[in-house]
C-alpha cells in the first residue's frame, strides 16, 4: 500500500510590527544584492554549475555580507536556477524580490500561529493569519518570503496525502462552456454572466488606459491584470467547490472533458471570441481535479469527441439547433449542455479511471443498443 501525495502552495500572511517589517526589508535587499554579486561572478566566469559556484563565491560572501550560511546557500540556489532557463543574457535581481526559506531558517508554531523566520537583525517570532489553516499540520520543505504593496507573504509547499479514492458507480458530468462555465448532468448549471461582466470591465478600461502608453499606465495595467485574474480564480474557487460538494453529497465521482479539444469543438462569435481566449478553463479543471483528489472523489477525464453530438439516451447522433438537443431516433429533447454532461457522466463511469482512451465510440460499442450508422 502506498499513500499518494498532492504538493500545494499555501499562501501565508505575516503581520510584523514595523520594527520587523523593517528587518524584512533589510533582509530581502542584502539578499538579493548578494544574488546580484553571486550572478556578476557566474556571468563573468560563464560558471553555471551550483557546486562550483559555490566554491567561488561562498566564502569571499559570507565575510562581506551579514547573511547566515543557509541564507547565502538559498540566494546560491536562486541565482543558479535563474541561469537553468537559459545562459543567454546576465540576471539582474530586484532589490526585493522573493527570496527562499527552508525549515533551517523558518519554522511554524501552528498553535499559537507564529513563525520564527531568519533576518538580518537575528530571528524573528511573527504572528501570520492563513486562509486555509487545515493544511497548515502539511507544511514541508520551502516557502518564498515575498514583497507584495507593503505586506509580506510566504508562500509555503505543503504535502497533503490524497485521501483513498473511493469506489463509486455513478459519476456527475461536467460540460464546460461559452454562456454557461459549467453545466452539470442534474441540471445544474453556473452561469459566466458575472465572470463575463468582470472581463469586459477590464476589458475596457485595458483599453482606455492602453491608448495612453505611459510608464503609469503599465503599473495600471499590470494592477488590473492582476485584479481580473484574481476575480476570475474567486469565481473558478467557488465553482468547483460546489460541484466538489455535491459528488461528496451524493457519493459520486466528478467526470469532465478533456479541455484541450475545447477550443477547436466550440464555434464563437468573434464578440465572444475575446472572452473565450482569456478564458480561465484550465484554472477551473486543476481546481476540481486537485479539490476532488483531496476529498478523495474519484476524478475522470474523458475524450470529448461526440459528446455534444450524441444523444444520452440512445447514443444516435442527433441535431443540435441553438441552445437544445433533438434525437431523431428516439425523440429526445433537451438542453444541448446537459445532453452532453450526461454523456460525459455515462462515460465517467464507463471507464471509472482516469483515462482518456476511452471516447462515446468506445462506448457506444459496449452497449447493446444500435450503434449509428453515420459515425
Ligand atoms: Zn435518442
Amino acid at each position: 500500500m502506498y499513500i499518494t501525495i498532492m504538493k500545494l502552495t499555501l499562501q501565508i500572511k505575516l503581520l510584523p510590527d514595523d520594527e520587523q517589517a523593517k528587518s524584512l526589508l533589510t533582509t530581502l535587499k542584502e539578499a538579493n544584492s548578494a544574488c546580484n554579486q553571486i550572478s556578476n561572478v557566474v556571468w563573468e566566469k560563464k560558471v553555471f554549475n551550483q557546486f562550483k559556484v559555490h566554491h567561488l563565491v561562498y566564502h569571499p560572501l559570507k565575510n562581506a555580507t551579514r547573511l547566515s550560511a543557509q541564507m547565502l546557500i538559498r540566494c546560491i540556489s536562486k541565482v543558479v536556477d535563474a541561469y537553468k532557463l537559459d545562459k543567454k543574457r546576465k540576471r539582474i535581481f530586484k532589490p526585493l524580490g522573493a527570496i527562499t526559506y527552508d525549515p533551517r531558517i523558518l519554522s511554524y508554531n501552528i498553535e499559537k500561529q507564529i513563525v520564527s523566520i531568519w533576518s538580518i537583525n537575528g530571528r524573528l517570532k511573527i504572528p501570520f493569519i492563513c486562509h486555509n489553516p487545515k493544511y497548515l499540520p502539511y507544511i514541508k520543505g520551502e516557502a518564498d518570503l515575498v514583497y507584495k504593496k507593503g505586506k509580506f507573504y510566504l508562500f509555503q509547499t505543503v504535502e497533503i496525502p490524497e485521501e483513498d479514492v473511493k469506489n463509486v458507480e455513478e459519476f456527475i458530468g461536467v460540460d464546460f462552456g461559452i454562456n454557461k462555465i459549467a453545466t452539470l448532468s442534474d441540471g445544474t448549471n453556473f452561469s459566466s454572466d458575472e465572470l463575463n461582466q468582470v472581463r469586459d470591465k477590464y476589458f475596457k478600461t485595458r483599453k482606455s488606459v492602453q491608448s495612453k502608453g505611459t510608464t503609469g499606465s503599465k503599473k495600471l495595467l499590470k494592477r488590473l491584470k492582476g485584479r481580473e485574474q484574481r476575480h476570475a480564480a474567486l469565481i473558478n474557487h467557488t465553482i468547483s467547490k460546489a460541484i466538489v460538494e455535491k459528488a461528496k453529497t451524493e457519493s459520486k465521482g466528478i467526470a469532465i472533458e478533456d479541455l484541450t479539444y475545447i477550443r477547436e469543438r466550440t464555434k464563437v462569435r468573434k464578440a465572444q471570441r475575446r472572452r473565450h481566449h482569456s478564458w480561465a478553463f484550465a484554472q477551473l479543471r486543476s481546481f476540481l481535479e486537485y479539490k476532488a483528489k483531496l476529498a478523495g472523489i474519484s476524478f475522470v477525464v474523458t475524450d470529448p469527441r461526440y459528446t455534444s453530438k450524441i444523444c444520452n439516451i440512445c447514443k444516435v447522433i442527433g441535431n443540435r439547433n441553438g441552445k437544445h438537443f433533438f434525437c431523431p431516433n428516439c425523440g429526445n429533447v433537451s438542453d444541448a449542455d446537459i445532453n452532453a454532461a450526461r454523456n460525459i457522466a455515462q462515460l465517467g463511469a464507463f471507464c471509472k479511471q482516469p483515462r482518456k482512451d476511452v471516447s462515446m465510440l468506445n462506448f457506444i460499442s459496449h452497449i447493446p443498443l444500435k450503434a449509428p450508422s453515420n459515425l
